[in-house]
């Protein structure tokens, strides 16, 4: 058995372990963002997708990492009854909350046409997100498929860890493909955030071959991306494909923090400070010398 062959393996494990059997016309999402001004083009609706194979340290959406529909409490919300009823449905102040849920296809789409009027003015469209909108890649290729048939731009966000086949059914539908690259080392990728690189680099050589137009993201994460010689790594990689003219750099903040607690799960970023406008505007002009228009966030 090839090492890839190890990866795809494993990586369908976590899969299938996620897996708590959705028809093939229902998502399990977790929010609905509407008028957003990042993640693409124009105004975007983006949709969150649950669950995710990845556990990367800095994530600002922890609560998409777990497949399963959540409940939490908000502190802040809760009026302290004599007797806490436990429960997201009876909880008379809302403190009691669950994360995701589970929409079909045509409700998703009839959601999605109440901003219609945003896309067509100024050019936006629907941005899948997550989590990894690819685990969920039969109902995303048939939601991306209708929305290109009602003229409507389509965007995905991803961090390309997935089988090529599942990924271009997706893919193909989109006019702009979001592509992460984090950290460059194999082992470490594993390692920090159970990313399998080399499947990754492939996915993104194979989806170019395709002309699926790809925009290449780099998170800029102290003490894990944020480093020149990270940096270097993606560019060599990006080199080999002249189509690339653009790259986003999104550095690191600390806005998902209060997530981490709201589902009990530890967060390690704390100590890591945001970084400075400097040491951005170094990476950028860097990237810009090596050929490339950079744009800083989206
Ligand atoms: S039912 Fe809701 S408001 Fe009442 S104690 Fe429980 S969480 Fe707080």
């Amino acid at each position: 058995m090839t090492s890839s062959a190890v990866q795809r393996t494993n990586y369908n494990t976590i899969y299938l372990d996620q897996s708590d059997a959705l028809a093939a016309d229902q998502a399990r999402i977790f929010n609905i963002q509407r008028y957003s001004l990042n993640d693409g083009f124009g105004i975007r609706t983006v949709i969150f997708f649950k669950g995710c194979p990845h556990y990367c340290p800095w994530c600002a959406n922890p609560e998409s990492i777990s497949r399963k529909i959540q409940v939490v409490k908000r502190k802040s919300k809760c009026l302290h009854c004599a007797t806490c009823l436990n429960d997201a449905d009876e909880c008379p102040s809302g403190a009691m909350e669950r994360i995701g849920y589970d929409i079909s296809l045509e409700n998703l789409i009839k959601e999605i046409l109440k901003d219609d009027i945003f896309f067509r003015s100024s050019g936006g469209g629907v941005t899948l997100s997550g989590g990894e909108v690819l685990l969920q890649a039969k109902f995303a290729s048939q939601l991306l498929e209708r929305l290109k048939k009602l003229g409507i731009n389509t965007a995905i966000e991803t961090a390309g860890d997935i089988r090529f086949e599942d990924f271009l059914s997706v893919a193909k539908y989109c006019d702009e493909v979001l592509f992460d690259f984090k950290i460059m080392d194999e082992e470490q990728a594993k390692q920090v955030s159970n990313i399998h690189l080399s499947r990754v680099l492939d996915n993104f050589a194979r989806l170019y071959e395709q002309n699926i137009p790809l925009t290449p993201r780099i998170p800029l994460i102290p003490g894990y991306t944020l480093d020149q010689q990270n940096i270097e790594r993606v560019i060599a990689f990006l080199k080999q494909f002249p189509n690339i003219k653009e790259i986003h750099l999104l550095p690191f903040h600390q806005f998902g923090e209060p997530k981490y607690d709201l589902i009990k799960r530890p967060y390690t970023m704390g100590e890591i400070k945001a970084p400075e406008d400097e040491e951005v505007q170094r990476i950028k002009a860097y990237v810009e010398q090596q050929g490339y228009t950079v744009m800083v966030g989206g």
